[in-house]
């Protein structure tokens, strides 16, 4: 199913539930701020086949991600893989490279009907990789697991997170992706949530030309390419095809809404149960254990909002391309506690545009590359 077949009104392309927040590892951008232990109030089995039994109601095939923490944290995990299959719910799991992803792990996963993994590389090779991550071994254990993946005939998707630490390692980590076999490659622009406050984002012109440089990679690469958290990469797209920047949709062209953001058929629901639009736009507007997910991604005040691209402000709300990028909402609220407000990464001025930059705050300044 792709995402311009969904009605981002009606249901996230993307449910994400945080089944834990413990993990092993202490990685330097970790959105969660992973703990050692699971929390005593995570939402129990029962409550999270409950909440599986909720997501179907947003139609058939929906896309759910069970993230961390590290989600093999909890024993119950290959249960709740079975129980979304059977509730025919397209499940997909973000594990941990860690000692606890065995082959056997793996293809326990695979016969329970998970559809895809999703795993972590942050450098090209053992030393960066395992330097980012804060744990000796997680790089191979990191390519052990792919290996099993592709073994088990699980397909493997790969996430990275581009940051003034990790820009450097980005050609060695794209050579990798293709020799593991990944069939999608996520790169994912820092947000300065959680333990990514201490992390470096590049500035916005690096991050023009990574964004640039990705569209070539994705031309010529035998897997696919997209952002998260830095839709403006629609944006580059756009500019790149059309040679002069003249390429700006208007809705009628290419249909509201096709970018998928936080709110914007994206949701999140934290380990005890927060709704938010994003892990990354820490702002609840409610609590499974209390409200109808449906009822709040369809509509909550905020989620509303963040699917109105005429709702922007800034220089993101007079921009052309608002209807195809719209800007990292998580981004705006991280800097400025407005979630509507421009993007700081994002390099475009519109022509007409004559208010405040985003980056003219010193507070609000996006460190150099
Ligand atoms: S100004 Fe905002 S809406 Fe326009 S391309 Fe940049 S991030 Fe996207």
């Amino acid at each position: 199913m792709r995402p311009s077949a969904v009605d981002l009104d009606e249901r996230p392309f993307v449910l994400v539930w945080e089944v834990t927040q413990a993990c092993e590892l202490a990685c330097e951008h970790c959105r969660a701020d992973a703990q050692e232990r699971r929390h005593p109030d995570e939402l129990t089995t029962a409550e999270g086949k409950a909440l599986l039994d909720e997501a179907r109601e947003f139609g058939d095939g929906q896309l759910v991600v069970l993230s961390g923490g590290d989600p093999l944290a909890r024993d119950d995990v290959v249960d709740l893989v079975t129980y979304g299959t059977e509730q025919g719910l397209r499940m997909t799991l973000t594990p941990s490279g860690t000692g606890s992803l065995t082959p056997p792990a793996i293809e326990a996963f695979a016969d329970a009907g998970l559809r895809r993994m999703a795993l972590s590389l942050d450098g090209g090779s053992a030393g960066s990789h395992d330097a980012f991550r804060g744990e000796s071994g997680s790089f191979e254990q990191t390519v052990a697991a792919a290996e099993a993946a592709h073994d088990a005939g699980l397909p493997l998707q790969i996430n990275t997170t581009v940051c003034a630490e990790t820009v450097d390692e980005l050609p060695a980590i794209r050579d990798l992706v293709a020799d593991l076999g990944a069939v999608l490659w996520s790169v994912f622009f820092l947000v300065p949530v959680g333990r990514g406050r201490v992390l470096d984002p590049v500035s916005p012109e690096k991050a023009e030309r990574v964004m640039e440089w990705l569209h070539e990679v994705s031309d010529a690469a035998p897997f696919g390419v997209k952002t998260t958290e830095a839709p403006h990469y629609r944006r580059v797209g756009l500019e790149r095809a059309d040679g002069d920047g003249t390429a700006a949709p208007d809705r009628d062209a290419i249909g509201r809404r096709a970018g998928i953001r936080a709110g914007n058929g994206f949701a999140f629901v934290s380990h005890v149960g927060e709704v938010y639009p994003s892990g990354f736009l820490p702002a609840a507007a409610g609590d499974v254990r209390e409200d109808s997910l449906v009822d709040v991604y369809r509509h909550d005040e905020l989620f509303q909002s963040l699917r109105n691209p005429d709702a922007l402000g800034g220089k993101c709300g007079s921009c052309p391309f608002r209807f195809v990028c719209g800007g990292s909402r998580s981004r705006a609220y991280a800097h400025t506690g407005d979630p509507l407000a421009s993007d700081p990464l994002c390099a475009y001025v519109p022509e007409e545009y004559d208010g405040p930059l985003p980056w003219d705050s010193p507070s609000d300044a996006v460190s150099a590359d």
